[in-house]
């Protein structure tokens, strides 16, 4: 019989404990990093070369912590992140999660089940129920209708493409059947039909994020390379105004832009709720955890790898 079942169960619950105790407010963009340091663990990213990330219970003569790889992206240390978090709350042991690309295996049958579960806890943490259904009414939805719908929904919760469409299936917002077909959706063609032929991006790995459609979803995440579209109407007076957003090019009434920020660093760029919705919206831009080992903090990693 398969894990991910039980594996799920305990997953769902953790992840809901955890959000109660924490008081993380129910339908927004969840804060895998914030949440760490709340648990009382110390978070630190390094570059390395085989390494998601790790997790290091606190003992006698080591403190808690948990170590990204530097060189994720900022999707996949949130995911990374929500992952080790699992092994912290589910009281795992020590763990070293190697590899680049085990969270995307669509087969994922033969995990064990600490793993299993500490993989499940992250979709539940980072994609509650609740969250998806949040996310797909600010797109007037139900339901996804393609594999762009997907995606802007895995942009307004700070999640990756495939686990987003898994977890919609999961949560039985959509069919296995249907979550198979999107996990199949060549992300990179879904990112080219939203910037059109005119306006390339430098690294095709980053997002393109059409903000004026998240308009009352309350922030949404950004990273340096990333694409911003937003609709002439709304907002791209304020964006002209940031630092951190360069104008690209204009074309049927939306303007393009891109996303600097220098290394570690931040910006929040508050846009004014358009006509008629409520919320206003945050664009938070973040790069990717860069930071310091502190070697006699934790134990050498590389040790173990
Ligand atoms: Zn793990």
């Amino acid at each position: 019989m398969s894990r991910w079942p039980l594996a799920h169960r305990t997953a769902h619950l953790a992840a809901e404990r955890l959000r109660i105790d924490q008081k993380i407010a129910p339908g927004s963009l969840v804060d895998p990093f914030e949440s760490i340091k709340a648990a009382g663990l110390s978070l630190f990213a390094e570059p390395k070369d085989r390494l998601f990330g790790a997790y290091f219970p606190e003992s006698a003569d080591a403190i808690g912590a948990i170590l990204l790889n530097a060189e994720l992206d900022l999707v996949s240390q949130r995911h990374t992140a929500s992952h080790e978090l699992g092994h912290h709350v589910l009281g795992h042991g020590l763990q070293v999660d190697l590899t680049t690309d085990q969270f995307e295996e669509s087969s994922a049958g033969d995990w064990d089940l600490t793993e299993a579960t500490a993989e499940a806890f992250a979709a539940w943490f980072l994609m509650p129920r609740r969250n998806l259904c949040a996310a797909l009414a600010v797109l007037g939805l139900t339901q996804p209708v393609d594999a762009f719908d997907v995606y802007r929904v895995s942009l307004m919760l700070g999640s990756s493409y495939r686990g987003t469409a898994r977890h919609l299936a999961t949560t039985k917002i959509i069919s296995r059947a249907a979550a198979s077909k999107l996990e199949r959706v060549a992300l990179g063609r879904v990112k080219d039909r939203l910037n059109g032929n005119d306006f390339d991006q430098v690294d095709r790995r980053r997002n393109v994020i059409e903000l004026t459609k998240f308009a009352g979803w309350g922030r949404v995440i950004a990273e340096p390379g990333d694409r911003i579209i937003l609709d002439d109407e709304f907002w791209s007076d304020r964006a002209a105004e940031c630092p951190n957003l360069v104008l690209v090019g204009q074309r049927d009434g939306n303007s393009y832009f891109d996303v600097t920020c220098s290394a570690g660093g931040s910006a929040d760029v508050h846009m004014d709720p358009p006509q008629g919705r409520q919320a206003p919206t945050v664009l938070s831009i973040r790069s990717p955890l860069v930071g310091e080992v502190f070697t006699e903090l934790i134990p050498d990693v590389s040790q173990m790898v």
